[in-house]
């Protein structure tokens, strides 16, 4: 057993800090950036369609993918409106995805005047399983959304399995899950779609983008009108057949992206390394639960987000947070605060304006109760949840500083 610790040695109580060194950091933009930047800009057009830049971008990443498409669109989250119209997700449709995520998940399908529909997370990996999705399929499911939260793959298989015996659309959301793998294989080319974003906080940044990869020609035709305003490109565009949005790439952001993926190998197995360094060293300890990669899987750590049960640490997570914070360790207490279905635009109907959401949908017409206790896991994960944003360069001596920081804030409430 660790022996115990006073309380006043902690940071927070006026005792030493622990953190002595600044954290690692580093340049996420170099010469291949600029070299990529000055050869776009040399085109004399920088229009995705007329340069080479876009197409270059959407074939390496299709590459790394082994994958045939790649549709390069102007951000995450248009990338997933784009996959929602594409797979022809209507007025009244429901779409389950995850309460623990970005509004990014949530824009397409709301713009579509799609329903989205929460299913309840796993209390150690955060992410829905087939179990919490099946009692939320009804005769208006035509897809589901895994969220592969902070890098860790949703568990597939019965997912995929759940979709198929439903006849169900899968859009894979790999916004904050690059280069993950379950069993194996690549998430993001195992559901009918996956989506991912460059903004600036996620793994690489163009400033601002998304990818769309599927092994379907026609949902990657359609994926390209609904992002160019539905212009047909190669017949020469106007007069078109649809609605389309605007969420057409640069080729400024499609040759910093370019270069951004050949740092990407290296920012995955940076994360993956540290995520499971903080896993190994904070095991054990007695009411923390670390983040658990889903059985199967690799993940590569966007951030790290574990969790403190206070009736056995003998202290809240919101201190805990604090505690690590007053000793120099960025700490983050409840992550999104609360599941999306709380967040007010939902709960309090403001979606459209002068218009009773989703109710006068006549399509739908059902009731729609977004309130708390439809998901438990995932409210009882953010009221115990801590995050520790994580950087690929952080040094070998942040990683065992993050580790102490938690074993000593541990030490000093748990109870003797
Ligand atoms: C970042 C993110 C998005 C949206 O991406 P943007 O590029 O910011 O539009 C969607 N889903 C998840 C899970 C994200 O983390």
């Amino acid at each position: 057993m660790a022996q115990t610790l006073g309380k006043q040695e902690l940071a927070l109580y006026g005792g030493p800090r622990l953190k002595q060194t600044p954290f690692g950091t580093g340049k996420r933009y170099g010469q291949r950036e600029l070299e990529e930047l000055r050869e776009a800009l040399e085109q004399n057009t920088l229009f995705y369609a007329h340069g080479r830049k876009t197409r270059q971008f959407e074939e390496a990443f299709a590459r790394l993918y082994g994958i045939e498409h790649c549709v390069a669109t102007s951000s995450g989250s248009a990338a997933l409106h784009v996959a929602i119209c594409a797979l022809g997700i209507g007025v009244g449709d429901e779409v389950i995805t995850s309460p623990i995520t970005d509004v990014g998940s949530l824009i397409g399908i709301l713009l579509q005047n799609a329903i989205p529909i929460f299913a309840d997370v796993d209390p150690h990996t955060y992410n829905i399983t087939a179990e919490t999705i099946e009692p939320r399929i009804t005769e208006k499911t035509r897809a589901i959304m895994p969220v592969h939260l902070a890098g860790n793959p949703c568990d597939m298989d019965p997912i995929l399995k759940l979709a198929e015996a439903n006849n169900l659309w899968v859009i894979e959301d790999c916004a904050q899950a690059y280069l993950t793998r379950y069993k194996g294989r690549l998430v993001g080319t195992l559901g009918h779609v996956g989506c991912f974003s460059l903004n600036d906080f996620k793994h690489i940044s163009a400033g601002d983008a998304g990818l769309l990869i599927t092994h379907d020609p026609e949902i990657a035709r359609q994926a390209r009108l609904f992002s160019d305003k539905y212009y047909d490109r190669e017949k020469g565009g106007r007069n078109p057949e649809r609605l389309g949005m605007n969420y057409r790439i640069s080729e400024l952001q499609s040759a910093v992206g370019l270069a951004q993926l050949e740092r990407l190998p290296w920012i995955c197995q940076r994360r993956t390394q540290i995520g499971l360094a903080l896993t190994a060293g904070i095991r054990g300890l007695p009411g923390i639960y670390p983040h658990e990669v889903t059985e199967g899987g690799e993940c590569s750590f966007w951030f790290y987000l574990f969790r403190v049960e206070e009736d056995e640490a003998g202290v809240d997570a919101s201190t805990f947070a604090d505690a690590l914070k007053a000793e120099g360790i960025p700490a983050n207490y409840g992550y999104i605060k609360k599941p999306i279905y709380l967040w007010p635009f939902l709960r309090e109907r403001r979606i459209y304006p002068n218009f009773n959401w989703p109710e006068d949908f006549k399509q739908y017409g059902k009731p729609l109760r977004f309130t708390e206790g439809l998901c438990p896991v995932a409210e009882e994960v953010l009221r115990t949840c801590i995050q520790i944003p994580l950087s690929e360069f952080y040094t070998d001596q942040d990683v065992s500083d993050i580790v102490a920081a938690i074993r000593k804030v541990s030490r000093a409430f748990a109870p003797g």
